[in-house]
C-alpha cells in the first residue's frame, strides 16, 4: 500500500505518515455509500435534523482539537483557525435545521392533486482543495446530507486531518454507519475513481479549473450533476471618491489573508488614475506592517505557503521584468514562506494579472473611469469576486451589476458567508452552494398526481 508523508509547512516535520487508497479500495467504499443511502433517505427529517445538530455540537467540542490541527497541517494562523471553527460550526448548524424545512409545493391542476417532494440524489462525492480542508468539506457535506444524501468526502493529499476526524465526529454523534466517509488519496486515483464510479450520483469539486475541466468531462459518462467551484483573480476597485485610508487599510488582508490561497482573494487592485500615489503612499507601510510568522502565534496574521512545489509556482510570477512597488518580511528557517509582494502592472499582458498566483502577490493598475474599471475586472477568464470603494452608492450598484462575477462587496473585501449563495460566473465554476437554496441542489424534484376522479 502506498504511503504519504502528512507536512507541517511551517516547520517542514512530518505531521503523520498516512496511508494512500487506491481505486479497488474507493470503489468498496462507494458501494457502502450507496448501501447507507437505503437506510439513510428513510430517516425522518426530525430525526435527521437531530441528529445532524448533534454531529454540530460534537464539531463544537472538539473544536480546539480541529482548530490546532487545521493549523499544523496547512500552516493557517491560530487565530485564523479558531475563526474556521467558529464558522463550521455556524454552517453546521443553519443546515442541521433544513430537513424539516425541505418543503414541496401542491399546484392547482385539474381532477386531483399535484405534489411536488424533492428527494435525495443519493451518494454524493465532495472532492475539496488544500487550503480551506475542512470549511470546503462542510459547505459540501452539510446540505447533502440535510436533504437525504450520503457523502464520500475526498480532501487533498496534502490536507486531510481534519477530514478524517470529522468522519469520526459523524459516528460519534450517532449518524448510521457509512453516511460520512473519507477516502484519502491522490486525485488521479482516488478521485478519478469518484468520478468514474456509476454509483456516485453527484461530484462537488473545489479546485483549479484544469482539474475542474476533467470532472465535467468525466461526469459526462453516467451524466452525474456537478458543481464546480474553480479559481478566480478577483479585482478589487477603489474610486477617488472612496474613503482611501480605509480602502488602502483593508487592500492588504484582502488578498494576503490565508497567504494568498483563497479562491476569493482580491490579487487584482485597480486604482483610480487620479489618486493612485496617494493610495500607495497608504498601502506600502500597511503590507510592510503585516506580520508574517509562525501560526501558533496569536498576533500572526499571515503564515507559510503549502508546500515547497506551490511556493516555487507563486515565485515564477514574481520575474525581473515585474515591477516590485514593496515586499514584506519572512522569518528564516525552515517553512514554505514567501512575502507579501505588491507588482505594479500597467498593462493587462502580463502572467501575474492574468493567472490565478493562489499566493501572497497583489497587481495594482490605474484606470481612468467607471467604464474602464468594468472593463479591467471582466478581462479574464474568472469571475469569482470582487469589491468596489466609493462613497457613491449609485456607482457602487452600478459597478456591481457590471462585473460579471458571482460576489461582489461594496466597501468590504468579505466573500463567504454561509447565508448567501456562493459560486462563480465563466470559468470560475458551474452551480451555486451556501445560502437556504444549498440543501434543494442534492435533490431531485418529484411530481405525484392524485386522482380525485
Ligand atoms: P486541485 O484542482 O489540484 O485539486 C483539488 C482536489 O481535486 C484535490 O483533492 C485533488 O486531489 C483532486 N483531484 C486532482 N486530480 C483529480 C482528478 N483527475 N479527478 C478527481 N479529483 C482530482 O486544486 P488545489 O491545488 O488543491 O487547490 C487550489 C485551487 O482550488 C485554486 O485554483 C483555487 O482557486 C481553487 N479553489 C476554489 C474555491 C472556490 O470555491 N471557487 C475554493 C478554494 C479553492
Amino acid at each position: 500500500m502506498m504511503q504519504t508523508k502528512v507536512l507541517n509547512p511551517a516547520t517542514e516535520q512530518v505531521l503523520s505518515t498516512i496511508e494512500l487508497m487506491d481505486a479497488r479500495q474507493t470503489d468498496d467504499v462507494v458501494r457502502r455509500s450507496a448501501r447507507a443511502f437505503e437506510e439513510w433517505q428513510r430517516v425522518d427529517a426530525a430525526d435527521r435534523a437531530k441528529l445532524l445538530r448533534r454531529f454540530a455540537a460534537m464539531v463544537e467540542a472538539d473544536a480546539e482539537n480541529l482548530a490546532h490541527m487545521e493549523t499544523a497541517n496547512c500552516g493557517h494562523p491560530i487565530s485564523n483557525s479558531h475563526g474556521t471553527l467558529r464558522a463550521v460550526v455556524d454552517c453546521m448548524e443553519y443546515y442541521a435545521a433544513a430537513p424539516e424545512r425541505m418543503i414541496g409545493q401542491q399546484i392547482p391542476v385539474p381532477n386531483g392533486v399535484a405534489l411536488t417532494f424533492h428527494e435525495p440524489i443519493g451518494v454524493v462525492a465532495v472532492i475539496a482543495p488544500w487550503n480551506f480542508p475542512l470549511m470546503i468539506a462542510v459547505w459540501g457535506m452539510m446540505p447533502a446530507l440535510a436533504a437525504g444524501n450520503t457523502v464520500i468526502l475526498k480532501p487533498s493529499e496534502l490536507t486531510p486531518l481534519t477530514t478524517v476526524r470529522l468522519a469520526e465526529l459523524a459516528l460519534e454523534a450517532g449518524l448510521p454507519r457509512d453516511v460520512v466517509q473519507v477516502v484519502v488519496g491522490e486525485g488521479a486515483v482516488v478521485g478519478q475513481a469518484l468520478l468514474d464510479h456509476p454509483l456516485v450520483d453527484k461530484v462537488v469539486f473545489t479546485g483549479s479549473t484544469d482539474v475542474g475541466r476533467k470532472v465535467m468531462s468525466s461526469a459526462a459518462a453516467n451524466l452525474k450533476k456537478v458543481t464546480l467551484e474553480l479559481g478566480g483573480k478577483s479585482a478589487n476597485i477603489v474610486y477617488a471618491d472612496s474613503d482611501l485610508a480605509a480602502a488602502a487599510a483593508a487592500a492588504p488582508m484582502g488578498v494576503f489573508f490565508n497567504t494568498g490561497q483563497d479562491c476569493c482573494a482580491r490579487s487584482r487592485l485597480l486604482v483610480q488614475s487620479s489618486i493612485l500615489n496617494e493610495f500607495v503612499e497608504y498601502l506600502v507601510p500597511a503590507v510592510n506592517d503585516i506580520i508574517v510568522g509562525s501560526p501558533l502565534d496569536e498576533k500572526t496574521q499571515v503564515g507559510p505557503l503549502i508546500s515547497a512545489g506551490h511556493r516555487e509556482r507563486v515565485a515564477s510570477f514574481v520575474t525581473e521584468d515585474e515591477q516590485i512597488v514593496t515586499q514584506g518580511q519572512i522569518p528564516d528557517g525552515p517553512g514554505f514562506w514567501f512575502p507579501p509582494t505588491v507588482l505594479r502592472s500597467d498593462d493587462g499582458s502580463a502572467p501575474s494579472v492574468s493567472q490565478e498566483i493562489f499566493g501572497p502577490v497583489v497587481t495594482i493598475t490605474p484606470f481612468a473611469d467607471e467604464a474602464d474599471a468594468i472593463r479591467l475586472a471582466n478581462s479574464t477568464d474568472y469571475g469569482l469576486a470582487g469589491s468596489i470603494w466609493t462613497r457613491d452608492i449609485a456607482r457602487a450598484m452600478r459597478t456591481a451589476r457590471g462585473v460579471r462575477a458571482g460576489n461582489l462587496s461594496v466597501n468590504n473585501n468579505s466573500a463567504v458567508r454561509y447565508q448567501t449563495p456562493f459560486g462563480g460566473f465563466k470559468q470560475s465554476g458551474i452551480g451555486r452552494e451556501l445560502g437556504p437554496d444549498a440543501p434543494f441542489e442534492f435533490t431531485e424534484k418529484k411530481t405525484v398526481f392524485i386522482s380525485t376522479t
